[in-house]
């Protein structure tokens, strides 16, 4: 397995503005690393730039230390494994797979091998034989997968490869990609605009936007500790509260409280609904608020409270009986209340 580093890469259709301007990244060996982003701010395109389906007009890629920009696909040791399976349908599930070997020239018992192998690790060892039209969307994914593990290769690339299955089958299926993945300590770059895939599937991840990395870290550093307000906002509901930022505070209309992170050039404060919980009046940090809407999904309740002329958005988990009208008193977690640029 490598490690991949990206540096400065650029790309610009002939048509238009920039889609990837200077990005750099560095995914560790066996690491599942996640590009999250928009549709359209340019995920595809660095994915196919890294398997030679696509050239970059500047900057380098490095798979282990070594340069690949000039090597054509099929010397990357990169297989990319894509949204629509692009799957052979007049070939048997055993020969969709073989394909890849057969191109390295693996022949005989060891591309039976190697076969088996990837149909092993997708739970599909039975089904060879089998015609690539008769398999449900499921199966056919799973085959998709194979194909791309069975060339065992340097970097896996997976561009939104759940996005056509049904809500299920793709729970079933993000945790399969970890198993496989921590399995073969599997270097892979994961892409998709799908959040919880994200934060629920990743090593590491980077939020893109128009083309650039808005933020990189793990999914708890960029849930907990988004940069700026895109980050803090793609990532899951956020309140985003105005007010003064002076000294570390952020001064509203409802009270004065204590900001994490670095308040210079900072605009707002921002804190995620679970982190804003029902008090007791005398809590020390309480502020009052009126409850003016709610929604309950049974687990947990989504409440709308106005505080000053602020409108909170706070989330109850094993939630109260509360009157929509009613005084109510809520606390900031301590710590999650932050500056937000
Ligand atoms: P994503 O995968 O994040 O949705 P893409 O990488 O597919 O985004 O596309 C990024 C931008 O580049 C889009 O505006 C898209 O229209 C444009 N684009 C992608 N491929 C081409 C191409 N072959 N020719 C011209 N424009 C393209
Ligand atoms: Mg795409």
């Amino acid at each position: 397995m490598a490690s991949v580093f990206i540096d400065k890469i650029c790309k610009s259709f002939v048509s238009g503005r920039p889609v990837l301007q200077e990005l750099s990244l560095e995914v560790n060996h066996g690491e599942l690393f996640f590009l999250l982003g928009p549709s359209g701010c340019g995920k595809s395109t660095l994915l196919r730039i890294l398997a030679g389906l696509e050239k970059q007009d500047s900057g380098s890629i490095k798979f282990d230390g070594v340069e690949i920009s000039s090597l054509p696909p099929e010397k990357r040791q990169a297989a990319m494994m894509f949204q629509n399976y692009a799957l052979w349908p007049h070939l048997s599930v055993f020969e969709n797979i073989a394909f890849g070997l057969r191109i390295m020239g693996i022949s005989g018992k060891k591309l039976k091998m190697e076969v088996q192998s990837a149909l092993d690790a997708v739970q599909l060892s039975d089904c060879a034989d089998r015609r690539v039209p008769l398999l449900s969307g499921g199966q056919q994914q799973r085959v998709a997968l194979a194909r791309a593990l069975a060339v065992r290769p340097a970097v896996l690339l997976l561009d939104e490869p759940l996005s056509n299955l049904d809500a299920r089958l793709r729970d079933t299926m993000r945790g399969e990609i970890v198993r496989i993945c921590r399995e073969r300590s599997q270097t892979a770059i994961y892409v998709t605009h799908d959040r919880q895939e994200a934060l629920s599937m990743a090593d590491r991840m980077a939020v893109l936007k128009d083309g650039r990395i808005s933020q990189q870290g793990t999914p708890r550093e960029l849930y907990e500790r988004p940069a700026n307000c895109f980050c803090g906002a793609f990532l899951g509901d956020i309140n985003f509260i105005d007010g003064r930022i002076a000294n570390g505070r952020l001064e509203t209309s409802f009270g004065s409280f204590i900001l994490s992170g670095e308040c210079d050039g900072a605009s707002a404060g921002a804190i995620r609904p679970e982190r804003i919980k029902f008090a007791a009046p005398d809590h020390p940090e309480a502020f009052a608020a009126e409850l003016v809407d709610g929604t309950f999904f049974g687990d947990c309740s989504q409440w709308v409270c106005r505080a000053g002329d602020t409108l909170l958005t706070v989330k109850e988990s094993a939630p109260g009986e509360r009157k929509i009208g009613e005084k109510v008193f809520l606390a900031f977690d301590d710590g999650f209340l932050l500056a937000m640029r």
